[in-house]
């Protein structure tokens, strides 16, 4: 089965088309700038380069009709008509509590999203235009919605409930959530199966450490603690949120500096991390450029993420009793072996040990520690796109069951 993925945002629109059988992407590609004036078209067709062109995109259904019309193209499309896509997988961010998987999307689980939308007002709403767009022009494809917070749903109580007054949990529905459940689940999966462990008694560290970033500790295949909370600000020091702060600079700032509230959680969601504390970009290559150029605050900048990293691992070995393996993934993740050797550095004591020649190795699987090392150390790219198709062709399989 052909399975179209699309992770709709407010202004952009990621697509694959992916062959489910093959677990192979058929063409790909971002619509960027929609509704904003020089919309972006991007098209990259399996085994050839990337087509970028600048086409008026004024809403988001306008965007999918491209995708569509590229997909179908006689020149440069990937197949005949539309009648080969056999289901869309979207992503979709905020599920609250009412969803512990990805489900057949529908009227009322519309409505049930819709319902969360104050619990993640940047992209809630923009998924679901993304999901109506797609109704109105393929009205016969099964759709199926595919949570970031799903994974963590198995949290217990004890890892999800603030220290606040419990009336907020009952009537507002304020805990911690989670996020990037999709590239967690997929990747310590993965970890499992490359170790040749029983995942369902594995206990396994996901580091996806990308622009947005999060820890998630696995046990037995469920999440029982990750980093990130109501919303995605919390825990790690990302590339421009400030993660776990203590909530009284909030008063104190506001105070002191004469910030709104609104003010103030700009400040923490865009202008801080890494950004904030280098004063120089949320990237890490610009920040590594900068180290070697022996900008102090830089420094700072990776040694503040680098001990936040360590102290929520070791939080998780605690949380688990143990562990068997510690996997790095996302941009970051992937793509920095010295960022990797430093995290791994704070783990001798539980026998985690980086093998320095097999960590130096960018993008593609791999087990980076020694081969006496007692907890395994791993890369594995993350495909979240890869995860959306498999739980739409197990759904759409069942349904034609
Ligand atoms: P997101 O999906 O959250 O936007 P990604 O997982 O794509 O983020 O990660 C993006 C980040 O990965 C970039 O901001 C950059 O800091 C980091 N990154 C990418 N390539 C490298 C590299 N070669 N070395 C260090 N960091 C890198």
């Amino acid at each position: 089965m052909k399975i179209l993925v699309i992770n709709c945002g407010s202004s952009s629109l990621k697509y694959q088309l992916i062959d489910s059988e093959a677990e192979q992407v058929l063409a790909k590609g971002l619509c960027e700038r929609i509704g904003i004036e020089g919309s972006m078209f991007t098209y990259q067709k399996a085994g050839c380069d990337k087509v970028v062109t600048q086409i008026d995109q004024p809403d988001h259904k306008k965007s999918i009709s491209i995708v569509l019309e590229a997909l179908t193209n006689k020149e440069n499309g990937v197949i005949a008509d539309l009648s080969e896509i056999g289901a869309v997988g979207h992503r979709l961010v905020h599920g609250g509590e009412e969803f512990a998987a990805s489900t057949l999307i529908t009227d009322e689980v519309i409505k049930v999203v819709e319902s969360c939308n104050d619990l993640a007002p940047l992209h809630n709403p923009a998924n679901i235009i993304g999901v109506n767009a797609c109704r109105e022009l393929m009205p016969e494809t099964p759709m199926v919605g595919v949570f970031d917070t799903a994974f963590h749903q198995t949290m217990p109580a004890e890892a999800f409930i603030y220290g606040i007054p419990y009336e907020y949990y009952k009537k507002d529905k304020v805990r911690k959530y989670g996020f990037h459940g999709t590239s967690h689940a997929f990747v310590s999966k993965r970890t499992a199966e490359i170790l040749g462990l029983d995942y369902d008694k594995a206990k396994i560290i996901v580091c996806h450490l990308g622009n947005g970033a999060s820890i998630c500790a696995v046990d037995g295949g469920k999440s029982v603690e990750t980093s990130m909370g109501l919303t995605p600000l919390m825990g790690l020091v990302m590339g421009t949120r400030s993660g776990e702060i203590d909530p009284g600079v909030m008063e104190y700032l506001g105070k002191k500096e004469n910030m709104s509230f609104e003010e103030i959680m700009t400040m923490l969601n865009k202008k801080s991390g890494i950004l904030g504390i280098s004063g120089i970009s949320s990237d890490f290559r610009d920040i590594d450029a900068a180290i070697e150029d022996g900008n102090e605050q830089a420094k700072l900048a990776k040694d503040v993420f680098v001990h936040r990293v360590a102290s929520y691992v070791g939080a998780y070995i605690a949380v688990m009793n143990g562990v068997d393996a510690i996997v790095f993934t996302a941009g970051v993740g992937e793509n920095d072996p010295g960022a990797r050797a430093e995290i791994i550095e704070h783990f001798g004591y539980v026998g985690a040990y980086i093998d320095a020649e097999k960590n130096n190795v960018r993008g593609k699987e791999a087990v980076i520690s020694t081969d006496d090392s007692k907890v395994k150390v791993l890369l594995v790219p993350t495909n979240e796109e890869l995860m959306i198709a498999r739980d739409t062709k197990a759904i759409v399989d069942g349904l034609n069951k």
